[in-house]
């Protein structure tokens, strides 16, 4: 089986073996330092001294921590909505009964300065975006929204659970007050556990935060984790996982070695698929992943998804929604390389040959 889906992904053989072994208990020094040694490699990889807590929850746990911790009712929020993760930060507003105001893109739609410049000098103070809205493939401007954010002094929240590694590699210059990212998409790790990098700005807010819930009260967090802990129980095994697979990227060139991996694997799928009776829908792409449409309208994009798993064991990610019957998204990212991207094509030139693509 082979995935090129955008998480779960592959992994690496000594990644699956970290999260294979017995776990030890957890409340000892030597545990303390592995967490220490987590954060200090993350300030590294993201270029940033910010703290980087560990939530044992998938991304959108992470997402509610951030929103719930950061903002309260009289907060005037702004979300960038072009697909299913915007609409999750829309819904996690909704719920916890706070103001927001989106600005609603279409699909493939890029965030341009038009977008912002009605939300000037009117009293918002939190601005939420997925940098890489997975569920269309489209990249937005994060340098624009932080100079935006800047400017209105604005806390900024970015998702960027897809976009790091492939996109985003560093947070320097950038106002960036909590930055989200989780265990299985580029991270290529088992899911269940999530980073949010706070700022110093971030961290101060959230202390003096009422009603930030109790599982998720990153003051607690905080708290515990300036003695390298968690206040629960943590995924202790996808941590294992972690702390391999930084101390990999920082050996020798591994972390351009990664980067450019996803970027070749992108520039290669988006040149052979010329070819082939397919087309990317629009521009605004991420390395993460490649969308990709029928030339035929006849073609169900669902049915290609079952038989490209069915026949040749090969999986690619579905869409969901209205997007369903018309779109697949080729993932980039975890332990996938030329020669699977040669597989694939040999299974869509298979399908071409049957009129079945
Ligand atoms: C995967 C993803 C999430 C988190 O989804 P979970 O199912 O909670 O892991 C959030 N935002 C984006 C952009 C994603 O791609």
């Amino acid at each position: 089986m082979k995935l090129f889906t955008v998480g779960p992904v592959m992994m690496h053989k000594e990644i699956i073996d970290a999260g294979g072994r017995q776990i030890e208990y957890f409340r000892t020094e030597k545990f303390s330092k592995l967490i220490i040694e987590i954060d200090k490699m993350l300030k590294k990889l993201l270029d940033s001294n910010n703290d980087n807590i560990l939530l044992s929850s998938s991304g959108t746990g992470a997402m509610e921590a951030a929103v719930i911790n950061l903002f309260s009712k009289n907060d005037k929020i702004i979300i960038v909505n072009g697909g299913t993760f915007g609409r999750r930060f829309v819904e996690i507003c909704k719920s916890n009964k706070l103001q927001y105001k989106e600005i609603k893109l279409d699909f493939g739609e890029s965030l341009t300065k038009k977008h912002l410049t009605k939300f000037r000098n009117k009293g918002f103070t939190g601005f939420l975006m997925n940098h890489h809205e997975t569920s269309t493939g489209t990249l937005y401007d994060l340098n624009l929204v932080s100079s935006f954010c800047k400017e209105q002094n604005i806390l900024l929240v970015v998702d960027a659970i897809t976009s790091l590694i492939s996109d985003l590699i560093s947070l320097k210059g950038l106002k960036v007050d909590i930055m989200i990212a989780s265990s299985h998409k580029a991270l290529a790790l088992s899911p269940g556990l999530s980073i949010l990098s706070l700022s110093d700005n971030a961290k101060n807010i959230i202390k003096k935060t009422n009603n930030p819930g109790y599982y998720f009260n990153l003051a607690v967090a905080i708290q515990n984790f300036s003695r390298g802990q968690t206040p629960f129980t943590p995924s202790i095994s996808v941590i294992y996982q972690l702390h391999k697979r930084l101390s990999i990227l920082f050996e020798g060139e591994g972390f351009l070695r990664e980067k450019n991996n996803i970027v070749n694997n992108a520039l290669y799928f988006r040149d052979k698929i010329k070819t082939l009776p397919i087309y990317i829908p629009h521009n605004n792409l991420s390395n993460c992943l490649t969308p990709i449409m029928f030339k035929n309208k006849n073609v169900d994009a669902y049915i290609i998804f079952q038989k490209l798993k069915n026949d040749y064991d090969i999986v690619v990610n579905p869409c969901g929604g209205i997007l369903s019957k018309k779109m697949l998204r080729i993932g980039h990212i975890g332990n996938i390389k030329k020669n699977d991207f040669d597989d694939l094509i040999s299974a869509l030139k298979d399908l071409e040959r049957s009129n079945e693509i």
